[in-house]
């Protein structure tokens, strides 16, 4: 028997870090749990001139097919060129609950007095809110005519020369993610979970999430519910991030709080993340292609690699996954074999390939 799963390399810096990621996981696999044979693609903006697209449909047929895969960054051109890959793979793919754990891991420095405690999870909504990308270009017809029809509605004046983004919130998407979010919670034995909104100002979008999770939580009187408004939790979680548990969030202020989270772990290079629907899983970090570290080989492979530990955990490799987790935790405590970003002396730090060396070195250590 073996796992058969997508390897997507992503582009920018995105191969350097999936390369070093899938010989972590292999490694720790050999250690104990069956075999991956990995279906390894490109997809980005490197595979556009040959395939016609940034995410051709064999990509897209193969994850489908094998219900899980690991990605790499891909790079969205702003203001033009193709729209977001990552978006397009998660509505494609349903993958409606992102999964962001945001746990500290000694050794990694941050300006957090007491970062021990921070072990929180971010479920961030995947498929709506103003992040689906449907917007309305200034000077278009339909732009135009649709600022006739709300002020026809007395919505209220926009002008002319607007720009139109849709936030649709809908009662089946939040039913959905909430539910998710305090079963993760319960399976996971985790305490509260904080509902994330501003719906003192968008009440019928933002409201209708909140109602939702107040509903949702009278199924779980073992799961403490509450709820923050977003401007309020940003100052309230970098004072006292201990305090948070589990999160769950519309799509677009998940995306934004999950960044800020990340910056009281040690930053980009250490937050994991997975996206998860019914069907299938794509587990990749919460950075970026980082295109200006491109062929640099310094990036931190951490974030990736932990990506892969949760992927394990999901194709129930437990072992392999904490003898990973436990080899990461070790080198970034040990601080000798890390990447610029969380090395304590800068001009000591080693680049992508020799913090994996590290990691598969102590995978091997804690194996015997
Ligand atoms: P980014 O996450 O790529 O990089 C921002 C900065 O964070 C980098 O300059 C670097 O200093 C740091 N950083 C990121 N990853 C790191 C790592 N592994 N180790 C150490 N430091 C790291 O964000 P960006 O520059 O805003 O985005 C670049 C491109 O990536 C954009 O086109 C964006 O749309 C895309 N993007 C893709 C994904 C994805 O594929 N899921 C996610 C976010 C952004």
């Amino acid at each position: 028997m073996s796992h058969k799963i997508t390897l997507i390399r992503g582009d920018g810096s995105g191969p350097e870090i999936v390369e070093q990621a899938k010989r972590a996981i292999d490694k720790a696999i050999e250690v104990g749990g069956e075999k991956i044979r990995w279906e390894i693609f490109d997809a980005g903006a490197d595979v556009v001139a040959k395939e016609g697209t940034p995410l051709p449909t064999h990509v897209i047929d193969s994850v489908k097919r094998n219900k899980i895969a690991l990605k790499g960054p891909i790079t969205t051109p702003l203001g033009k060129g193709f729209r977001s890959v990552n978006v397009k793979l998660r509505k494609q793919l349903d993958l409606y609950a992102c999964v962001r754990p945001c746990k500290y891991y000694k050794g990694i420095k941050t300006r957090i007095s007491e970062p021990e405690n921070i072990d929180l999870v971010i479920i961030r909504e995947n498929t709506e809110d103003l992040y689906a990308g449907i917007e309305f270009e200034k000077g278009n017809a339909d732009t135009i005519e649709l600022i006739k029809f709300i002020e026809s509605k007395d919505k209220g004046k926009i002008r002319e020369d607007s720009a139109i983004g849709l936030k649709a919130i809908s009662g089946f998407g939040s039913k959905r993610i909430i539910k998710y979010a305090f079963e993760y919670a319960e399976r996971n034995k985790r305490k509260s979970v904080t509902a994330v909104t501003k719906s003192n100002i968008m009440k019928f979008s933002d409201g209708l999430f909140m109602h939702t999770a107040e509903e949702i939580s009278k199924n779980h009187p073992e799961i403490k519910f509450k709820h923050k408004l977003v401007d309020s939790l940003c100052m309230d979680i970098v004072q006292f991030p201990e305090n948070y548990d589990v999160l769950v969030l519309p799509n677009l202020y998940g995306d934004i709080v999950s960044d800020l989270c990340a910056g009281l772990i040690g930053g980009l290079g250490v937050a994991p993340g997975a996206n998860i629907g019914d069907d299938c899983a794509v587990f990749e970090a919460v950075h970026g292609s980082a295109p200006e570290f491109k062929g640099t080989y310094r990036l931190n492979p951490t974030a990736l690699i932990l990506s892969g530990v949760l992927m394990l955990r999901y194709i129930k490799e437990n072992d392999a996954a904490e003898i990973l987790e436990n080899a990461v935790a070790k080198v970034v405590e040990d601080g000798k074999y890390v990447t610029f970003d969380i090395a304590k002396n800068p001009t000591e730090a080693v680049g992508t390939k020799e913090m994996t060396d590290a990691i598969l070195k102590e995978i091997e250590h804690l194996s015997v």
